[in-house]
C-alpha cells in the first residue's frame, strides 16, 4: 500500500483557507489516485468549525485542537506532527511564513525528505518525486527529483495549482493527541493591518503600482489613471516601505489578498509574495518594462512599455472616450 497523503489546512477566524483547495489539486498532481487527509489545528471550538468546512471537499478530516494551538506556532505543531503522521507520509503544506518555519525541522525529525515552495511537479514513480521550482525571483525553473522513500514534506505556492473541487468525508477528532504542548515561544500579539481609506479586497478593479514607479511623486500618474478608470490604487511591498502609500494598500503574502475582477500591475515584478495576494484569477494585465519580468509569466495581457509614458497616455485616452 502507498503511503498516505495529508495537506495542513491553514484557517483563520474560523474559516478555512482556500489554499486547501490548491493543496488538493497539488496532491492529486503530484501522487495521482491518492485520497489526501486534510489535517487542521487549531483552538478547540474553531478547528471543529473548519473541519466541518474540510469534510465538504476531503474524503477524510484529522482536527486536532487544543487552546496552545490557537495561534499557528510551529514549535508545537512539530512533534504534534511528528506524533501524528504515520511512518512514510507524504505532507503538502501553502508555502506561508508558517511553513517555511514548519517545514525544514519536521522535515528532519520524520527522516522526511523537504521540497519547499513547489510550483509544479510530475507525478511520483515509486519512490522518486520529480518537482519544479523557480529560482532568481522566477528567472530560472528547476527541476528537482526527491527520494521520498522515507516521506516528504512538500510547501506549495499559491496560485501554483489551480483549486480543485473534492468530494465530501468524515471528520476524525485526534485532540486527545495533543496534550501538554510546551514551547518557547509564545504567542503575543496580532497586528491586524491599519484601517485605511479604501478596502481593496472589496475592490472590483485595482491598479497597483510597484517601485517600477521610480520617484513618489509619480504617484500622481497613478492614481489619476485609477480615477478615470473607476478602480482603487493598491501597490507592491516596497512602496509601503517607502511609505508612499499606507499599508492597507498593499497585496501580497504579508499584505491584503485581493480578488478583483481586473488587476492592472504598473512596474510589479510579479514575486511570489506579491502575486500570493492575488486571488480569484482576475483579469491581470501588466506593465513592465522589462520583457523578462515574471509577471508576465501570470499576466492575462503583457505590455512592454516605460509606465511613465504609457500611463499618462492610457488615462488621456480613458478621459477622451467618455
Ligand atoms: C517574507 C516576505 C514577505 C513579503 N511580502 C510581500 C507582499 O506582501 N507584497 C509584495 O508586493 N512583496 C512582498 N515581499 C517582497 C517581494 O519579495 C518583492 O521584493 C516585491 O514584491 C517586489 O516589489 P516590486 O515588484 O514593486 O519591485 P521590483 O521587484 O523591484 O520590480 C520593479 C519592476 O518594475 C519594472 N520597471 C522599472 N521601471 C519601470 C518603468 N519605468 N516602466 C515599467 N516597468 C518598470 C522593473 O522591470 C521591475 O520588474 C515580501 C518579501 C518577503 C521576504
Amino acid at each position: 500500500m502507498s503511503a498516505q497523503v495529508f495537506i495542513l489546512a491553514a484557517h483563520r477566524a474560523g474559516q478555512a483557507d482556500e489554499s486547501a483547495l490548491e493543496l488538493l489539486a497539488a496532491a492529486g498532481a503530484l501522487f495521482p489516485g491518492c485520497a489526501p487527509v486534510a489535517l487542521a489545528l487549531g483552538a478547540p471550538g474553531e478547528v471543529a468549525v473548519v473541519g466541518a468546512q474540510l469534510a465538504a471537499s476531503f474524503p477524510e478530516v484529522w482536527i486536532a485542537g487544543s487552546p496552545d494551538l490557537a495561534y499557528p506556532n510551529a514549535e508545537l505543531a512539530r512533534p504534534l506532527l511528528v506524533q501524528l503522521l504515520p511512518p512514510g507520509a507524504r505532507l503538502l503544506m501553502a508555502h506561508d511564513t508558517f511553513a517555511m518555519d514548519l517545514g525544514p525541522g519536521l522535515a528532519v525529525k520524520l527522516g522526511a525528505a523537504y521540497l519547499p515552495d513547489l510550483v509544479g511537479g510530475a507525478g511520483a514513480e515509486g519512490d522518486t518525486l520529480l518537482a519544479v521550482r523557480h529560482e532568481y525571483s522566477g528567472q530560472v525553473s528547476a527541476h528537482v527529483q526527491a527520494d521520498i522513500s522515507l516521506g516528504v514534506v512538500v510547501t506549495v505556492r499559491s496560485g501554483a495549482f489551480k483549486a480543485a473541487a473534492g468530494s465530501p468525508g468524515a471528520v476524525l477528532d485526534k485532540s486527545a493527541e495533543a496534550p501538554g504542548l510546551r514551547a518557547r515561544r509564545r504567542f503575543r500579539e496580532l497586528l491586524q493591518p491599519e484601517a485605511g481609506g479604501v478596502d481593496i479586497t472589496r475592490e472590483e478593479v485595482l491598479v497597483s503600482v510597484g517601485r517600477g514607479i521610480g520617484e513618489q511623486e509619480n504617484l500622481e500618474l497613478v492614481r489619476e489613471l485609477a480615477e478615470a478608470m473607476g478602480a482603487a490604487v493598491s501597490c507592491s511591498r516596497p512602496i509601503v516601505d517607502a511609505k508612499w502609500l499606507e499599508k492597507a494598500r498593499q497585496v501580497g503574502t504579508s499584505g491584503q489578498t485581493v480578488r478583483p475582477r481586473v488587476y492592472l500591475a504598473l512596474g510589479i515584478s510579479g514575486s511570489f509574495q506579491h502575486l500570493g495576494g492575488l486571488k480569484g484569477a482576475p483579469f491581470l494585465v501588466a506593465v513592465n518594462k522589462n520583457p523578462k519580468a515574471p509577471i508576465f509569466r501570470a499576466a492575462s495581457v503583457g505590455v512592454v512599455a516605460d509606465l511613465l509614458e504609457l500611463v499618462p497616455a492610457l488615462t488621456a485616452r480613458i478621459k477622451q472616450g467618455r
